[in-house]
């Protein structure tokens, strides 16, 4: 079997463990519970866990949750459902707020090593005193404050002494580096709101460059995974962990997955969510995670569009028809065949006897080497599709027209005897006769046919609705399309079939399994299914038919 190369952040735990830098190695996945985990999260997910599986390690679950006016307990629920779905489990369930106390005596370490100072000043004033990336910052005149007052002020800040925004804790760095970073970063802040676990406990909450590193310290992560937008951060992630003394833990960047038609931003599909724009976190047509298992995704198949893609270095924008080649793939190996006839056209079957029903036997799975059987009534009245009938063909028209024959799935071959029309001129049904010989699985008529349609019987037919769905925006970049992103919503992104005519076998419809309607693409059973009506997603064409 091919040996599969190694990513760069494999080829650097291969070489850690090499040398013994590491006798074992911890990741972390650390989302903020502020949205629903999206697809390029789930890039983060496979690859944090995936090097955990694969060398032998372990991998938190650490909610990243130091910003109290965005976080929310429902977004915790959902993203651990999001890592299980997806087929993960994590050694340990960990919240940052959780070392709210132990980063509190970081700071006032810092404090007292001179290397952080209360700076009264507002906002914008530490904004303004910045500097520009060619031309040093100003230091601020509480800067050389003392550590007496230093550390009083700091605990005022605590108890709660100050205003949201009057004084701010930053760290004594460098305020003419080259790395705007590194100008005296602020590390907490005044912010007098409800946590969603520590309640009211804190009025000051740590930034991320004072939170996030500390954290994989504290946990002792060997390798810390982000987004290459925090290569800038990394000589301040180094640093703090030096001035504390702490366990070294290491950054590692790679490029965040954007995929085309889509967005892969939590604020802007909250922004989709809050609009109506979309009807929810998991409309099927969200790039979300629990959207893309609604919709019908298997786990499996993001795993391996997460592995397709593999680990980048710069920036790309992977076609989303790739993730729906993957999805494609997986289906077709478990996918249950179905026939649904979405838009009925009546045939009688005139030479078929009036009131017999025999049943056929039609294959679930013809990918399956053990593939099992399902019975599919037969009758002398059914539907075909209506756009598999044409009254005057084309040359090479296979489907059912006038004289010819086609193939009913599984079942007989017919011929068109008779067209019937209404006053109108509409076709409201056609005649045809069958071949009893023909019968699939034992046919001795010896006619070849081209056409093979699928079909129902209508006493036996049940119904259902059907929801087929297109990209969600218009444009292949959407970030980097002009002006706002809404601008692109694709408005035909939703096409309901309210009343198809589907096979009784999808009577007991499942959740957990799959369908591939004949000749119609995969389909999953969607939440909106009741006692009264069953509801499907398309989950994707049958073949790559979106045109570019
Ligand atoms: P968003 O901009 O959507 O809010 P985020 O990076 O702020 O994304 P976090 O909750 O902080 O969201 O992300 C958790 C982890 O997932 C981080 O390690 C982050 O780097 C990673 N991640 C987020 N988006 C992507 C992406 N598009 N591709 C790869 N990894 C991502
Ligand atoms: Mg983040
Ligand atoms: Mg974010």
């Amino acid at each position: 079997t091919e040996e599969k190369s190694l990513n760069f952040i494999e080829e650097i735990v291969e070489e850690d463990l090499r040398s013994g830098k590491y006798k074992t190695i911890l990741t972390r996945f650390p989302p903020e519970p502020n949205g629903y985990l999206h697809i390029g999260h789930a890039k983060s997910i496979c690859l944090n866990f995936g090097l955990a599986n694969k060398y032998g390690g372990a991998t938190n679950l650490r909610f990243d949750d130091t910003n109290p006016t965005t976080e929310e307990t429902e977004y915790v629920e959902s993203i651990k459902a999001d890592v299980k779905w997806l087929g993960f489990n994590w050694a340990k369930e960990l919240y940052a707020s959780d070392y709210f106390e132990q980063l509190y005596n970081f700071a006032v370490d810092l404090i007292k090593k001179g290397l952080a100072y209360v700076d009264d000043s507002t906002s914008d004033e530490i904004a303004a005193s910045k500097g520009t990336p060619t031309q040093p910052g100003t230091p601020s005149i509480y800067r050389d404050r003392s550590v007496e007052e230093n550390l009083q002020l700091f605990a005022e800040m605590r108890a709660g002494k100050y205003k949201d925004g009057e004084k701010v804790l930053r760290a004594k760095v460098d305020m003419a580096s080259p790395n705007m970073h590194l100008r005296d970063p602020i590390m907490y802040r005044i912010k007098h709101a409800h946590h969603h676990r520590t309640g009211d406990k804190w009025c000051i909450y740590p930034l991320y460059d004072f939170a996030h590193g500390q954290s994989d310290s504290i946990e002792h992560i060997t390798h810390s995974i982000c987004t290459l937008e925090f290569i800038p951060h990394r000589p301040l992630y180094d640093w703090f962990i030096e001035k504390l003394d702490i366990f070294p833990s290491h950054q590692y960047e790679f490029a965040r997955l954007n995929v085309t038609y889509t967005i892969v931003s939590k604020r802007k599909l909250l922004q989709l969510v809050n609009e109506k724009i979309v009807d929810g976190w998991d409309d099927p047509r969200m790039p979300t995670i629990s959207a893309m298992r609604r919709r019908g995704f298997t786990p499996e198949s993001l795993r391996d569009f997460c592995e397709k893609i593999g680990v980048a270095k710069r920036e790309n924008l992977i076609d989303y028809s790739l993730l729906e080649f993957c999805v494609r793939e997986h289906l077709n190996k478990i996918a249950l065949r179905r026939m649904v006839v979405f838009d009925p056209l009546k045939v009688v079957i005139t030479n078929y006897e009036v009131g017999k029903v025999e049943m056929l036997k039609g294959e679930n799975n013809p990918e399956d080497e053990d593939t099992t059987y399902r019975d599919i009534p037969f009758s002398r009245e059914i539907y075909i599709e209506r756009e598999d009938f044409m009254e005057n063909p084309p040359k090479k028209y296979f489907r059912l027209a006038p004289g010819q024959m086609v193939r009913l799935k599984n079942a007989y071959i017919i011929k068109c005897e008779e067209v019937m029309k209404d006053e109108q001129g509409n076709i409201t049904e056609v005649h045809c006769t069958y071949l009893p010989e023909s019968k699939s699985g034992g046919d001795h008529s010896n006619i070849k046919v081209k056409g093979t349609l699928h079909w129902v019987s209508i006493p036996h037919a049940i119904n259902a609705e059907v929801r087929e769905y297109d990209r969600l925006f218009t444009v292949e970049n959407v970030d980097e399309a002009p002006g706002d992103f809404k601008d692109y919503i694709n408005k035909d992104s939703l096409h309901v079939v309210a009343n198809a005519y589907a096979e009784p076998a999808l009577q007991h419809a499942k959740f957990d399994e799959r369908y591939q309607f004949l000749r119609k693409g995969y389909f999953t059973l969607d939440m909106d299914t009741s006692e009264e009506k069953l509801v499907f997603n398309r989950t994707v064409t049958l073949r790559d038919t979106w045109a570019k």
